[in-house]
């Protein structure tokens, strides 16, 4: 998919629960991004790159798509922002300019298959709902979902089959089988199986190690990424994310 660029404003900022802030932002260049694209992410342009000097930028996630609007979703760090990307969206306020550069395709879960594991923490909690809003209404399956607050377990409109399990972490990054023991738990009926999973990146290796190593889930059936690491920038973290894609002989996601 053609990628844009789009200068816009930010049109509201306001948190939405204690370790999360929503950002809704927009303008006319969106009529130049396609449509269909919540789940889907964009690179929020922190710092344009100059003569020998790459851009600052973040990977975000649509979390919902309106004409001319996106609202986003950014996950804090006990309340707090985590680096630039989290200070830049707490700082927000109406009128502010902007540019992104998007659309990264959304990822949404196979359709047609009899049961569905879902597994992450709050970075991955965008995309994950979105996916969820557009699955089949008849879909069965569990999501296991890590959040740093009991009371950042807000509102999803998910399949009334997918039973959200919430596990409660302040400190992310910081218990890597949280999520991967939970979906060890889950009693899976017969017949077919996907998953998908995105969360801190040592996380992202112990769900793989149960989804890919041990159920043997094929890349149809299986959607699994690394969205952070914990002490590392998104800068220095892509640069593991490449390493340990080569090494799988796998691409990045
Ligand atoms: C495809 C994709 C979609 C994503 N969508 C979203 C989204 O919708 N919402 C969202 O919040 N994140 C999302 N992320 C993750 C986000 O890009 C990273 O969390 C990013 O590092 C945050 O940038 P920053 O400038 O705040 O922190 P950075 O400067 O990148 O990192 C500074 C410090 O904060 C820590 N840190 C980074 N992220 C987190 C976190 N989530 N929790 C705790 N500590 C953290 C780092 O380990 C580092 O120590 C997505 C990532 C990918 C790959």
């Amino acid at each position: 998919m053609a990628q844009v660029f789009c200068d816009l404003t930010v049109l509201n900022s306001q948190r939405i629960s204690p370790s999360m802030h929503q950002v809704t932002i927009g303008g006319p260049d969106l009529d130049h991004f396609p449509s269909g694209q919540a789940g889907g992410y964009f690179k929020l342009i922190l710092e344009p790159g100059s003569e020998g000097k790459k851009a600052l930028m973040r990977t975000y996630t649509i979390r919902r798509q309106r004409e001319r609007e996106l609202d986003v979703l950014f996950a804090l760090h006990g309340g707090n922002a985590a680096g630039p990307a989290t200070s830049w969206a707490l700082d927000a306020k109406h009128g502010d300019p902007m540019t992104i550069r998007g659309p990264g395709a959304p990822k949404p879960l196979p359709p047609g298959f009899d049961f569905y594991l879902i597994a992450g923490d709050m970075a991955a909690l965008p995309a994950i709902s979105a996916n969820l809003e557009q699955m089949d209404r008849r879909a069965k399956g569990v999501a296991v979902l890590e959040i740093q607050h009991e009371d950042d377990a807000v509102a999803i409109d998910a399949p009334e089959g997918i039973e959200l399990r919430y596990l409660i972490n302040p400190l992310p990054g910081t218990r890597p089988t949280l999520l991967s023991d939970a979906l060890r738990q889950v009693e899976r009926p017969a017949g077919t199986l996907a998953a998908w999973a995105a969360c801190e990146f040592s996380g992202m290796r112990q769900l793989r190690g149960f989804l890919r190593d041990e159920l043997a889930l094929t890349p149809r059936e299986l959607y699994i990424s690394s969205y952070w690491k914990h002490g590392l920038s998104e800068t220095e973290h892509k640069v593991v994310k490449r390493e340990d894609a080569d090494a799988q002989g796998a691409p990045i996601q």
